[in-house]
């Protein structure tokens, strides 16, 4: 077995979608990014990669390159799991975190689990997404970014 961390931030903006698992949840601001800036994506992506030891999400999509530019994290991810596989290791479960002091994303978050569990190929019951506040404190307490942790468990492919 394997055990793999991530984390990212954004800086929201006005007018930008805010896009959370590939789900856009409804919100005057989004995040700013060079992709389409799906921070959670972004923590389990990185998440993924360090389980297996293959570098961070900088290394394989880097946002100089202008193939990246509105990329669909979805898809960074589908490339990141096929990574995943071919070094012989499959998701056993994942634990997420979103930081973001509005809106509540209380009326999202199964929406956003049951996405994230079919991009990752698991049952809804092997997926966790949790959501915080930061008590109105720092920048994603002022409402200015948006934080994502992922912890994901790898296991040997069965074969
Ligand atoms: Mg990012």
């Amino acid at each position: 077995m394997r055990i793999g961390s991530g984390w990212d931030l954004h800086i929201l903006l006005e007018g930008r979608p805010l896009m959370l698992g590939g789900i856009e949840v409804p919100s005057p601001k989004g995040e700013k990014a060079h992709s389409d800036g799906d921070v959670l994506l972004h923590a389990v992506i990185d998440a993924l990669l360090g389980a297996c030891a293959l570098g961070d999400i900088g290394t394989h999509f880097p946002p100089t390159d202008i193939k990246w530019k509105d990329a669909d994290s979805r898809e960074l991810l589908k490339q990141t799991l096929k990574m995943v596989e071919d070094a012989g290791y499959q998701p056993v479960n994942i634990d997420c975190t979103i930081i973001l002091q509005s809106p509540k994303l209380g009326p999202h978050k199964e929406k956003i689990r049951s996405q994230l569990a079919r991009d990752l190929k698991l049952t809804a019951d092997r997926v966790s997404v949790k959501a915080k506040t930061k008590e109105g404190v720092d920048a994603a307490g002022r409402g200015e970014a948006i934080e994502a942790s992922a912890v994901v468990l790898l296991e040997t492919m069965n074969v």
